[in-house]
């Protein structure tokens, strides 16, 4: 093991903040923050990357290596020591050794660290070299007293994710001493091991373990960097078993849980509906909704997730379900991200069931107190037939009568903590007013197609419908790139579609750094579109806008009595006004592919055939240029999701990040992929042979951290 260094270790995860070291909360405490709680926990606390201290650098050799992106280690005796003013306050220490001379800086730096590098002490410090301000420098090396002569390790360093007021040299030695005393025994069944999994050849796991904390001499440090060393791919099969497992447990939890089962009826709201819609289904809608029909005749919650692309149709479906649930006396209640979107979908579907006798409310963050109350009573009261909103929905105040179906549109646009409080909603019904511990059936709504690996991982227990297909009559989306030199002629279109009583999106260009920037960008667009065209009318609508001012526009827009709408990127998802066939956005490059596919989404819903013009600012990356082109390539959702992966890897896709982070620490869902598919195959072979293996197993691997999954 490396000897400990000091306590504060700057250059590591955080940098020293001296009030914090002033009192710091006990050692359990900040375990705890990191979620190391239990001696295993420790144990599967595995490092982020290694260093290699095992070799010095003459000061010259370091200084000729300067920018090649590689930690370099040396070794001096500290020939000066000031804290310097210029260009800012900062610690300025000089080491030398034979062959020159090294700056070190340190702009926050501890009274202790000034005097552990004081003249003529000899330290060993590992860091970047760059040239600076002072000539060749490491900023905020790690620094480590030496004596002379003092030997090196013969091993790599792990380094440990860690968190402010924890230094490494504290996590190695408490994650020490729990390898020694934890023992680590099997929990992979042998004849699994023999079995399904002999390919896999798995070392045992508290070989790897050991290996991992403190690699031997001579093992791949390229392999132990990159984590595709054999020791990485057993923690990595463990880590996935303990999510499929889980996965599975939840699936079967809650098909034990019993739900309001609400056979369809013939001649009641259902059929009243459908017999009043002005069109006809599509074929895959009415497959889509025979699947969530037959769910929801079952007495077990559904919990399915409807899959189309953006105009396929989704809504419909979900109102169909909604007056399943309302013909067996059930309420249903929709809940979607924005409050835009969530009032498109009350003016909808209020204009589809209110005429037929449906009590709908509405409720959002923007009600004021009393109007709140007053829905919420509705709702209490079962009065409320179909309860549409944001997340105001799911608030402590508001209590359903008899909730037996939930929709949640768009939904991996809710947090973590949203999509869970969801289903304590369930369970809150579950538990006061519906004595006999049903739950709702849940249908969730996405554009986004969901890659394999993830269906196969986060989503293994969701069951998924897909509509693939678009309602008939829609003229395909053509796409133009247009250079923003090329502005007037963009122009021109716009006046040309308002002349033929079209209307138009215009998208604000999307300036992530600053909220207030893209604020001033939106009006001051707003205001030269105005100026540019002075016989049109022209709204504007950004988040910012108190929402009734926001509904007002909206409002404005839906009817035709505004031509051209401003926006920004609120209106991206599910807002719908078929009359709209003409989609300008600005600086295009700067918006992911996802987005892009969704704001296009807005034209195209009509019969007139509809004009995307994505404007851009030369020159382009190569990423966005081939976003760019992939967005006028295809008009395909499933497509563009296929291509956004390439170009951005799975792990950010549907927030799986947000989520995955509970779960996943060392699996990678795009190169361990292939681990899954046997990890399922054990998962269930556990599940049905070895109870004792799968508690075991779990317990190790979650702890108490299972119910992340349900998210
Ligand atoms: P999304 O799947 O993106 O939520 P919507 O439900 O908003 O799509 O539907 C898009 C538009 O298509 C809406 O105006 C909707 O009324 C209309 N629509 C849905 N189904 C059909 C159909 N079968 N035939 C014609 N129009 C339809
Ligand atoms: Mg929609």
């Amino acid at each position: 093991m490396p000897a400990a260094t000091d306590a504060a270790e700057p250059t590591q995860e955080a940098s020293p903040k001296p009030k914090a070291a002033a009192k710091p909360s006990t050692a359990a405490a900040r375990l705890a923050k990191l979620g190391l709680r239990r001696s295993v926990d420790l144990v599967l606390h595995l490092p982020m990357r290694y260093e290699d201290e095992t070799s010095i650098l003459t000061i010259r050799d370091a200084i000729a290596r300067a920018g090649a992106g590689m930690a370099a280690q040396v070794e001096g005796v500290v020939t000066s020591n000031e804290v310097t003013f210029r260009p800012r306050r900062q610690l300025v220490v000089k080491i030398a050794d034979e062959t020159g001379e090294l700056t070190l800086r340190f702009l926050n730096f501890y009274g202790s660290q000034t005097k552990q590098m004081a003249e003529g002490a000899r330290l060993r410090v590992r860091g970047d070299v760059r040239g600076g301000f002072f000539g060749a420098e490491m900023v905020h090396p790690t620094v480590r007293p030496v004596a002379e002569g003092e030997g090196l390790p013969d091993r790599l360093t792990p380094v440990y994710p860690a968190t402010a007021g924890i230094s490494q040299a504290y996590l190695r030695k408490a994650i020490g001493g729990a390898l020694q005393r934890t023992p680590m025994p099997e929990t992979l069944p042998q004849p699994l091991l023999r079995g399904p999994l002999a390919r896999l050849r798995l070392a045992p796991l508290a070989e790897c373990l050991r290996l991992l904390h403190n690699p031997p001499q001579g093992e791949s440090e390229a392999a132990l960097a990159d984590r595709s060393h054999p020791a990485w791919q057993r923690i990595k099969f463990d880590e996935l078993l303990a999510q499929q497992i889980s996965l599975r447990r939840s699936q079967a939890a809650r098909r034990e849980k019993t739900a309001p089962s609400m056979p369809r009826v013939q001649g009641k709201l259902l059929t009243r509906f459908l017999g009043a819609l002005p069109f006809g289904l599509t074929g895959a809608q009415q497959r889509v909704v025979e699947e969530i029909a037959a769910d929801m005749t079952r007495p077990h919650p559904m919990h399915r997730l409807l899959q189309g692309d953006v105009g396929s149709g989704k809504t419909v479906v979900a109102a169909l379900a909604a007056c399943q649930a309302i013909d067996a006396g059930y309420q249903a209640a929709l809940m979607a991200p924005t409050e835009i979107l969530a009032e498109q979908h009350y003016r909808k579907l209020s204009a589809w069931l209110a005429p037929l006798g449906v009590p709908v409310v509405w409720l959002a963050g923007s009600l004021k107190a009393r109007e709140k109350r007053e829905a919420a009573a509705r709702v209490e009261s079962g009065e409320a037939q179909l309860v549409i909103g944001t997340h105001a929905l799911i608030q402590d105040t508001v209590r359903f009568a008899r909730l037996g179906l939930s929709v949640v549109d768009e939904q991996h646009r809710f947090g973590v903590a949203q999509r869970l409080a969801l289903r304590g909603k369930a369970s809150e019904t579950e538990a006061s007013a519906v004595a006999d511990e049903r739950v709702p059936h849940q249908l969730m709504m996405s554009a986004t197609p969901i890659p394999r690996t993830l269906a196969m991982t986060y989503y293994a227990d969701l069951d998924v419908s897909v509509i693939d297909e678009l309602p008939p009559g829609r003229t395909p989306i053509v796409t133009r790139l247009v250079n923003d030199a090329r502005r007037d002629e963009v122009i021109d279109r716009v006046h040309h579609a308002a002349a033929e009583g079209r209307q138009v999106y215009w998208v604000c260009p999307l300036i992530e750094e600053s909220e207030a920037l893209q604020l001033q960008t939106a009006v001051e667009t707003y205001e030269t579109l105005v100026a540019a065209l002075p016989d049109l009318r022209v709204g504007l609508v950004h988040g910012r806008l108190p929402p009734a001012e926001k509904a007002a526009v909206m409002d404005d827009f839906s009817a035709g009595r505004l031509q051209v709408l401003v926006a920004t990127t609120v209106i991206e998802v599910g807002v719908d006004v078929p009359n709209a066939s003409l989609m300008v956005i600005e600086h295009a490059e700067r918006f992911g592919l996802a987005q892009l596919h969704q704001l296009r989404g807005r034209v195209g819903r009509g019969t007139a055939e509809s004009v995307c013009l994505l404007m851009y600012q030369a020159p382009l990356s190569p990423t966005a240029r081939e976003r760019l082109a992939t967005m006028r390539e295809t008009t395909d959702g499933f497509e563009i999701a296929r291509r956004d992966l390439q170009i951005r890897g799975p792990g950010e896709f549907l927030g799986a990040r947000q989520s995955g982070e509970a779960m996943l620490r060392f699996a990678d869902l795009e190169t361990d992929a292939w681990l899954v598919e046997y990890a399922q195959e054990a998962a269930e072979a556990m599940l049905a042979h070895f109870p004792e293996a799968v508690e075991a197993h779990l317990t190790r691997w979650l702890g108490g951290r299972e119910h992340f999954l349900k998210a």
